[in-house]
């Protein structure tokens, strides 16, 4: 089995993200907890692109339809549909609207346990609700009330993978193989070796 060291996961910063000025601000949370970069790429996504990266995951309609009509019901509201894959298809088009309204920035992070202390970085979903010291907590204030009112997607400055497989699928369909770079950044060593005596000799 490959070492816990090897997982990576996926991360976009979103067009607001760029627009705020904030790229160097996330860049840096990951870095600083001891992941590495180990790929990176600017581009505009075509419409094709985000909609195909939402529907990597079969299930990822039928989940987000169910939450999105969860939240309505409870905040007191009714949803635009009772049909969840609907209510996600409406997620979708604002979503493709939102990530190809400029450049964005794709990035591979490696290290220990990635996918979730990313996520753990990143924060919750919705910017109101995510805790305090997230980046989507610290950095934006955007709601589902303000957002669904508005008619548009989320603005939550970043995409992170939600889980190993997600990051498994979501990979391939940013990077190609040789987009990836396998290198070392010396502090892996007090990270991950086993032994340590080699400090004092
Ligand atoms: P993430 O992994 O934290 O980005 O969240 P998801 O994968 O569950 O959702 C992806 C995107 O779909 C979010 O960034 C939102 O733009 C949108 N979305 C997810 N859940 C909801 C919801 O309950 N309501 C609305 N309006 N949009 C949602
Ligand atoms: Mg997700």
């Amino acid at each position: 089995m490959a070492h816990p060291r090897t997982e990576q996961t996926l991360v976009i910063v979103k067009p607001d993200g760029i627009q705020r000025a904030l790229i160097g601000e996330i860049m840096k949370r990951y870095e600083r907890i001891g992941l590495k970069l180990v790929g990176l790429k600017m581009l505009v996504p075509t419409e094709e692109m985000i909609e195909r990266h939402y529907l990597l995951d079969p299930d990822w309609k039928k989940n987000v339809g169910e939450k999105a009509i969860a939240s309505y019901i409870q905040k007191g509201e009714i949803p635009p549909s009772n049909d969840p894959i609907a209510v996600a298809n409406s997620v979708v088009e604002r979503l493709k609207e939102y990530m190809t309204s400029g450049p964005v920035i794709a990035m591979v992070w490696e290290g220990a346990h990635a996918v979730e202390l990313v996520r753990k970085i990143t924060g919750g979903t919705e910017p109101r609700s995510a805790g305090i010291g997230t980046i989507r907590g610290d950095f934006v204030l955007d709601s589902y009330s303000m957002s669904d009112s508005d008619n548009r997607a989320i603005r939550n400055l970043i995409h992170a993978s939600g889980s190993v497989a997600e990051a498994q699928m979501e990979i391939p369909h940013w990077f190609t193989a040789s987009e990836i770079v396998r290198y070392r950044v010396p502090h892996e060593a007090t990270l991950y070796d086993q032994d340590i005596r080699s400090i004092l000799s």
